[in-house]
């Protein structure tokens, strides 16, 4: 980004469940950033994870989000974007960037060479220039669908300076090999979608969970692949229980809607967001708009914020 570009920041939900304190206090900081700098906020539902998308579940995260005090400027619905996809996908595929994979998760998960870490697992290449096209991998192994893989050469080094992580690095190839970019015909799917959006609407910068740090450098290659600078990151750290896991139903009712119909005010659950991030006292009310004053990203802990006993009652959260 240089000195020219006006800041673009995003807010991401995915409608496969309600907002919750996880996601709600990563949206803040993305919120906080961009008005900061006096940027723009995109609005933008990733809705391409059927079956797993919840009817009513993006109206449900606008309303809890605009009741905790964040606005936007601009709103985008990556359902109805599958043609920026297609055209993208078929790109990458004519160049021989993309291609079909007929593999299961065994057959993945038996082609590793060492155990792996992560949810991502290692990717060998077995189907690279395997089939013509999708429509001849979909009908061999019809009713499962076949996935688009990103085409990884061996030693592909990707580093880049995450504003919050610092300098991060991956040997792309070894750490994903081929990676995956969509599980529909049409490229419709996360890393492709969230990818090409982020580049189609100049967004300079991503602020999101830190879950995502390891994905980011396949993501800065699609985007070059796709003739595209990447913009920069800002990965922070989640939200979990206290006993370390990422939050869950068995950890308590997290969801912001839950806690409005408690009678929980939003300065309160505003406050929690902030306490976690190092910018307030525990139990001070505060409205979103007022973080602006208080806003500091050396404040926020590396480490995971943590949902204790006291965050819980204090937010009426029984578990
Ligand atoms: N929609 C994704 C999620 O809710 C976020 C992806 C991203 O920020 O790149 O997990
Ligand atoms: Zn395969």
């Amino acid at each position: 980004m240089n000195a020219t570009t006006p800041y673009t920041g995003r807010l991401a939900p995915s409608p496969t469940g309600a907002l919750h304190l996880g996601n709600a206090r990563t949206f803040a900081i993305a919120w906080l950033r961009a008005r900061l700098q006096g940027g723009r906020v995109i609005m933008r539902m990733e809705d391409l994870d059927h079956p797993r998308d919840k009817p009513g579940a993006a109206a449900a995260a606008y309303e809890d989000l605009r009741w905790l005090g964040f606005d936007w400027d601009e709103e985008h619905v990556q359902s109805e974007r599958r043609e920026y996809y297609r055209e993208a996908v078929a790109k990458l595929a004519s160049s021989g960037l993309a291609y079909p994979c007929t593999c299961s998760r065994r057959d993945v998960e038996s082609a590793q060479s060492a155990p792996h870490a992560g949810e991502q697992l290692h990717y060998p290449g077995t189907c690279r220039g395997r089939w013509r096209s999708w429509d001849e991998a979909a009908a061999a192994i019809a009713p499962r669908v076949p996935c688009w893989r990103f085409r990884v050469e061996p030693g592909t080094r990707v580093g880049f300076t995450d504003a919050f992580y610092g300098y991060y690095e991956q040997d792309v190839a070894s750490a994903l090999g081929d990676f995956p970019l969509a599980r529909d015909p049409d490229g419709a799917g996360y890393t492709l979608a969230a990818t090409l959006d982020d580049c189609l609407m100049g967004v300079t910068e991503v602020v999101r969970g830190d879950d995502l740090l390891g994905a980011t450098p396949g993501q800065i290659l699609v985007a070059r692949a796709l003739g595209f600078e990447p913009p920069g990151y800002f990965h922070a750290p989640l939200v979990v229980s206290s006993d370390g896991f990422r939050l869950a139903k068995r950890h308590g009712d997290t969801r912001i809607a839950s806690m409005r119909e408690a009678g929980v005010a939003p300065e309160r659950i505003v406050g929690v967001l902030a306490w976690w991030c190092g910018w307030a006292e525990f139990g001070e009310e505060l409205t979103l708009a007022s973080l602006l004053d208080r806003f500091d990203p050396r404040a926020i802990p590396p480490s995971p914020a943590v949902l204790t006993e006291q965050v819980k009652r204090h937010l009426r959260i029984d578990s």
